[in-house]
């Protein structure tokens, strides 16, 4: 080969080379791309200047965002954004469980239109739960608030000293009633927002004594017998305090809801990989088709006999949180009129 045409040769192989390392590069960039876009937890949809989808990323290819209804706005806003239409359209995909996606699309500067896929999901249910909340709320504290306003006209335009003392009674009554239900939001708004709180080991005979302890007054008011089985050492992680939140209100709950005579019981033991709380009662109990209710906020089966006993109906919701915030649950055996058995388990470990 001749000097020139070797020299040729050499030339292309370190240009074949530079190619090569710049192809390399440019794989290694789009690579980094692609897992950056795959990354994002919103659906990301490129499409040509025909309206033509041409990538899509992990979150845009899911079940959820590839459902047929979903892909059509897609394909539908992309077309119109191609040809030079800013344009968003809410998909709400009754479940259950309900979803709730936002498609927005717009064109880009370089040509072709970019579509994302927003899951508002999570973020309509609690704006539900939030709204009911306040209602609830709201509702709650009328009441009370309501007939305090009552009761102060009445006492205005009294000058009986026996009717204006039953009065002032009345008024005392109405104003423990919104105060407690508002230390129970604020019971039951510390245990949301507090999470699982921090986990120490809770021996469970401790949390019994202390519960019971906070209700003996209460128990011999109301004529009810309270009764601890002796736990032995038993001990679960958890945070104590919830834990004792949670209890009192069981036994609360079991003292309001008994006949004078009646006998309240809370024990504990250990059931497979749970720890087992139990307070039972044999009190009014309570009608198999509210079973499944009486742990929602301010649901109440009888609201004239939790009026009278003192009830916010938040009782239920704070020892369901307290369950969940463990990773455990609370359950209910009752039957009218013979007494109910509440159940809360907590996760246990042999030697925690
Ligand atoms: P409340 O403050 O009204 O007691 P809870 O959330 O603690 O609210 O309980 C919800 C409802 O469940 C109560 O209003 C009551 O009707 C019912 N309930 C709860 N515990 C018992 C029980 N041990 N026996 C009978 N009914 C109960």
């Amino acid at each position: 080969m001749s000097l020139f045409a070797r020299g040729q040769v050499t030339r292309l192989q370190r240009e074949a080379a530079v190619n090569q390392e710049l192809l390399d590069e440019v794989r290694a960039e789009s690579h980094r791309l692609r897992t950056a876009l795959d990354a994002i937890p919103v659906g990301i949809v490129l499409a040509d200047t025909a309206g033509a989808v041409v990538l899509r990323n992990q979150a845009a290819s899911r079940g959820g965002h590839a459902d047929v209804l979903v892909s059509d706005v897609c394909n539908r806003l992309l077309a119109a954004a191609a040809g030079g239409t800013v344009a968003e359209e809410r998909v709400t995909l009754f479940g259950p469980p309900l979803q709730v996606l936002l498609v927005r699309a717009a064109p880009l500067a370089a040509g072709g239109a970019l579509a994302t896929i927003d899951d508002l999901s999570d973020r309509v249910r609690l704006d539900a739960v939030r709204t009911d909340f306040v209602a609830n709320i709201s509702h709650e504290l009328k009441t009370p608030v309501g007939a305090l306003a009552v009761l102060a006209e009445a006492l205005a335009d009294s000058d009986d000293p026996d009717v204006n003392r039953h009065l002032a009674e009345k008024m005392t009554e109405e104003a423990h009633r919104a105060s407690s239900t508002i230390d129970d939001l604020m019971e039951l708004s510390r245990i949301e927002l507090g999470g699982p709180g921090i986990p120490e080991e809770v021996e469970l005979s401790a949390v019994l004594g202390e519960s019971i302890a906070r209700h003996r007054f209460t128990a011999d008011n109301a004529g009810v017998r309270l009764e601890l089985v002796p736990v032995g050492q038993l001990s679960v992680i958890g945070d104590r305090l919830q834990l004792v939140s949670a209890v009192s209100n069981l036994i609360d709950n079991a003292i309001k809801y008994s006949n004078v005579g009646g006998t309240v019981r809370a024990s504990a033991r250990v059931a497979g990989c749970w720890a087992e709380i139990e307070v039972s009662d044999d009190g009014i109990g309570i009608p198999t088709r509210d079973l499944d209710r009486v742990f929602e906020r301010f649901y109440r089966v009888d609201r004239a006999r939790s009026r009278d006993t003192g009830g916010t109906g938040l009782g239920l919701a704070i020892v369901r949180h307290v369950a969940n915030n463990h990773g455990g649950d609370v359950t209910v055996r009752s039957h009218e009129g013979e007494g109910s058995t509440f159940t809360l388990r907590i996760p246990f470990r042999e030697g925690a």
